[in-house]
């Protein structure tokens, strides 16, 4: 692209704070405004994991927010699988995972591009027939419900599908020390939550469950406060009596959801292109869409300092970017749909459990027999990656 770029984008999430980021270090006389329709410090969401390879990038792509992100960061070491009544089994991973606040995250953006020159308009919605002048680029960064995107979806092709299941997210005091996943059996289905540290005083918890297991518990019935009392004495083992916090709705009923999986045709259209959840989203149980809408800023970033046509640039963008989502995309899928067969796996032993749900991003998972499964995983632990199963 041209030497000063005057670019509009729209949403202050991840995706355009750090996109806003690595354009001002490439070139300080870039003119760039983010409308963001929330006002300063107020987001969704409670904490988002991710992992030692995220860290790396951030740290080499800019070094300043990354050392930020990583003081404000907390680390776990194990995994503690916990299936009520039946076992509870810590296993020591490899890699460490991290949690941080999501408000802390886009604070720390945030912060460090106003530091950068980038000027953020607060509480400035925009709509999908907005005239942003003579902006050279616009960046669709509004999330999954993107306005943008939806105004012109004659051209983006965007798709939905939607999960079985429904889930909510919630915060709570409770810091757990390992990341935990824990399954109960209620007489109407099983219910499980997973859980991680994301500060000093808080924890996130995802609880997921099947339509029927919600109504039979009363999910769907009355306030927030009656879900979450529900559901502090179903999870009591794992919050040692700390309780579940919510975000209701302004009805004040409890914000439980499906899970809708975007992808879309092509992610440009003359100078508008999609970032982050506005382009795509990856279920929430591999715990990547932060890092894949980074990972977004990046190589639109890199492809705008590289190719002096925006056409091409953005086409080139688009080819990076998809293809890099395309492995992730297939473990997201494969995730969530292991969850919905919760049942083929749960009533297996304890070990043959927490073997499949680590690996329930398999391609292969859903095709062999769980216990034939596990049986291969265990000689190729022992031969080291035989079949393709295993690591
Ligand atoms: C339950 C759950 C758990 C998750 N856990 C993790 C995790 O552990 N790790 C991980 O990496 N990811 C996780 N994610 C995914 C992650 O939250 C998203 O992928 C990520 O936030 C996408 O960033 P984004 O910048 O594209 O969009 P968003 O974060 O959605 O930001 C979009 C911004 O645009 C603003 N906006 C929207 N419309 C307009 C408008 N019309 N005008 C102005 N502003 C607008 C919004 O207010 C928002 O600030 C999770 C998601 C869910 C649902």
């Amino acid at each position: 692209m041209g030497d000063r770029v005057k670019v509009a984008c729209v949403g202050g999430g991840p995706a355009n704070l750090y996109f806003s980021i690595l354009m001002k270090r490439v070139d300080p006389s870039h003119d760039i405004t983010i409308y963001e329709r929330n006002p300063a410090g107020s987001t969704y969401g409670w904490g988002v994991t991710y992992w030692d390879e995220l860290f790396n990038d951030l740290h080499r792509a800019d070094a300043d927010s990354a050392r930020a992100i990583s003081e404000s960061s907390v680390r776990w070491d194990s995994w503690v699988t916990d299936i009520r009544d039946r076992a509870t089994v810590t296993v020591e991973q490899g890699e460490a995972g991290y949690g941080i606040s999501r408000r802390r995250l886009l604070g720390i953006l945030a912060e460090r591009a106003e530091s950068l020159g980038v000027r953020i308009e607060w509480e400035h919605e925009i709509d999908g027939e907005h005239d942003f002048g003579d902006a050279d680029l616009v960046v669709a960064g509004d999330g999954v419900n993107s306005v943008l995107r939806e105004h012109h979806a004659e051209h983006f092709g965007p798709e939905f599908v939607t999960g079985q299941n429904i889930y909510i997210w919630l915060g709570t005091t409770k810091i757990f020390d390992a990341f935990v996943f824990a399954f109960v059996e209620t007489e109407h289905g099983w219910i499980w939550c997973y859980g991680y540290k994301y500060s000093q005083e808080h924890s996130t918890c995802v609880i997921e469950c099947t339509p029927e297991t919600w109504r039979g518990l009363g999910l769907d019935q009355g306030k927030e406060a009656d879900s979450l009392a529900i559901l502090e004495k179903l999870f009591a083992d794992i919050l040692d009596g700390h309780p579940l916090i919510g975000r209701a709705q302004a009805d004040g009923t409890a914000h439980w959801l499906h899970f809708r999986t975007l992808t879309n045709r092509t992610w440009h259209h003359g100078n508008i292109v999609l970032v982050g959840d506005a382009a795509h989203t990856t279920h929430y149980s591999i715990g990547a869409g932060t890092a894949l809408a980074l990972a977004d800023a990046s190589v639109l970033a890199k492809a705008l300092f590289e190719e002096k046509d925006l056409d091409k640039a953005l086409t080139a963008y688009e080819h990076e970017s998809k293809s890099k989502l395309r492995s992730p995309q297939r473990a997201a899928r494969n995730s969530a749909r292991w969850f919905e067969n919760l049942p083929r796996y749960i009533d297996r032993s304890p070990m043959q459990v927490i073997t499949l749900l680590g690996q329930r991003h398999s391609v292969m998972q859903p095709y062999v027999p769980p216990g034939l499964y596990y049986q291969f995983d265990r000689i190729a632990g022992r031969v080291g990656g035989l079949f393709g199963f295993g690591r």
